[in-house]
């Protein structure tokens, strides 16, 4: 099988060093594995998806020098996710008619009274008061949950091994739709991901364990599963991870400053403890991505978190 990745950002704010590093590793596997890598754009969330960003986004990644492939030279379906309620709408229905999918009225303050057991998930756990409000039909303005299988889930991992998460434990019954017609990341994921026959998905460490959702989402819609890469999160100098609304310094930023986008590569080298003598030979941003491509290798993309060293960043103009 042909090598098919992707590289997935939501339109909601600029680019940061977090977002350059995952498309840097997606681009690098493609490329190690002589197979392509399409660009896919995450914007679920309408309301906060922005024309700007959209357009800022490619322009910082082009700039980097990473090109990303055209799904429709590789005889695959282009994706915009605001375009896909009916692909999302039809597997919601499917979950329904063939496992157990409910209309849940609580609100958060509900959940958060109810206790919940103790769990794994960053959120709050969901007790399954609602689960008597089955519904075996696609329903509209309503929260639906999916009862997932309380059971531990056996995957692999290229960076970080073998792994083994109930995904019922990261949250209780799993949110498919929320009320204002938003549907939930991990169903949009897997639906894609499979419409465009990705056969590794490469992303940020943070969804390692709550890849166990989406094998039983996979597993519940009689998908095709790809292979899991995930790859270490970037953090700042304060171990906090770098996020949108955090204000995290922008490729955009960094750009409209007149940084140097061979700075931009170098600051991650210097961040992940590659010596200067090692890329001191490197003149040109082709001469990165080559270097990258053997640099990345499992061992280096092994690490839980790579700690961004910002100073470096303020020298611009060397
Ligand atoms: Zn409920």
């Amino acid at each position: 099988m042909t090598y098919i990745g992707r590289f997935a950002p939501s339109p909601t704010g600029h680019l940061h060093m977090g977002n350059f590093w995952a498309a840097l590793v997606a681009w690098v596997r493609a490329k190690q594995e002589g197979g392509v890598c399409l660009y896919r754009l995450e914007d679920l969330d309408k309301a906060r998806s922005r024309p700007e960003y959209i357009e800022s986004m490619r322009g910082d990644l082009a700039w980097l020098g990473l090109d990303f492939d055209e799904p429709k030279d590789h005889a695959l379906p282009d994706i915009k996710q605001s375009e896909r309620d009916a692909q999302y709408k039809n597997a919601i229905s499917q979950l329904a008619k063939h496992t157990h999918v409910f209309k849940c009225e609580c609100t958060r303050k509900d959940i958060k009274s109810a206790g919940g057991a103790p769990h794994l998930g960053e959120g709050l756990f969901y007790p399954g008061t609602c689960r008597e409000r089955r519904t075996e039909l696609w329903i509209d303005g309503t929260v639906l949950r999916w009862c997932i299988e309380d059971r531990v889930i056996e995957f692999e991992d290229r960076h970080f091994g073998p792994q083994k998460v109930n995904p019922y434990h990261l949250g209780g019954d799993t949110v498919l739709c929320r009320k204002d017609g938003i549907f939930a990341y991990h169903l949009a994921v897997v639906v894609d991901d499979a419409t465009q026959k990705i056969s590794e998905v490469v992303r940020g460490r943070d969804l390692l364990g709550p890849t166990a959702v989406q094998i039983a989402l996979y597993n519940a819609l009689a998908l095709e599963k790809p292979k899991w890469a995930h790859c270490p999160i970037v953090v700042d100098e304060n171990n906090q991870r770098l996020e949108k609304r955090s204000g995290a310094q922008t490729l955009d930023a960094y750009r409209q400053r007149g940084v140097h986008a061979m700075m931009i590569h170098k600051n991650l080298a210097n961040s992940l403890a590659i010596s200067s003598a090692t890329t001191a030979a490197i003149t040109s941003i082709t001469g990165w991505l080559e270097f990258w491509v053997k640099t990345l290798t499992p061992s280096v993309l092994g690490r839980p978190a790579i700690q961004l060293q910002s100073e470096i960043l303020g020298d611009e103009n060397e």
